[in-house]
């Protein structure tokens, strides 16, 4: 397992190219800020950024554009202990989410469930297109905490 920090850029822009003309204002910083954050975003942690980009998009817009971004694969929606999360999809990962202090660490898990995906997909005679897998626990600071 590697742990990765790194930001990409080029996924975001080339993201950004397939909207073409109908790019807006507001849908390209969602997708820039999304692009930018290395991994997992809670709304309010998206709404934050946008304001550092001074763009106060109204909570509707935002959830409007959050629900196209997600149907149309640009980004992608995960449920963690109820609370939504929005990130890229920029590069197959998982995470590592801490349970007391809700620390994302994303990981890179090398020559992962290939293997299982392929027979899991064969024994139930299901098209597999993506699956996502996370690991819970405790961060180091939060220690062995219950
Ligand atoms: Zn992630
Ligand atoms: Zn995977
Ligand atoms: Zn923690």
């Amino acid at each position: 397992m590697i742990i990765t920090n790194k930001k990409t850029h080029d996924t975001t822009h080339k993201t950004i190219q397939l909207f073409g003309g109908r790019l807006t204002k507001i849908r390209k910083a969602v997708i820039s800020s999304l692009g930018e954050g290395c991994c997992l975003l809670t709304k309010e942690e998206l709404i934050k950024k946008l304001k550092n980009k001074k763009i106060n998009p109204d909570r509707s817009t935002i959830y409007r554009e959050l629900q196209f971004l997600t149907k149309n694969h640009i980004i992608l929606k995960n449920t963690i202990s109820g609370k939504d999360y929005y990130e890229i999809p920029k590069d197959h990962h998982h995470h590592l989410i801490c349970l007391k202090c809700s620390l994302i660490i994303k990981v890179d898990i090398t020559n992962h469930l290939k293997k299982q995906e392929k027979q899991i997909a064969k024994q139930n005679q299901f098209n597999i297109i993506n699956h996502s897998l996370e690991f819970y626990g405790y961060c180091h600071a939060c220690g062995q905490a219950r």
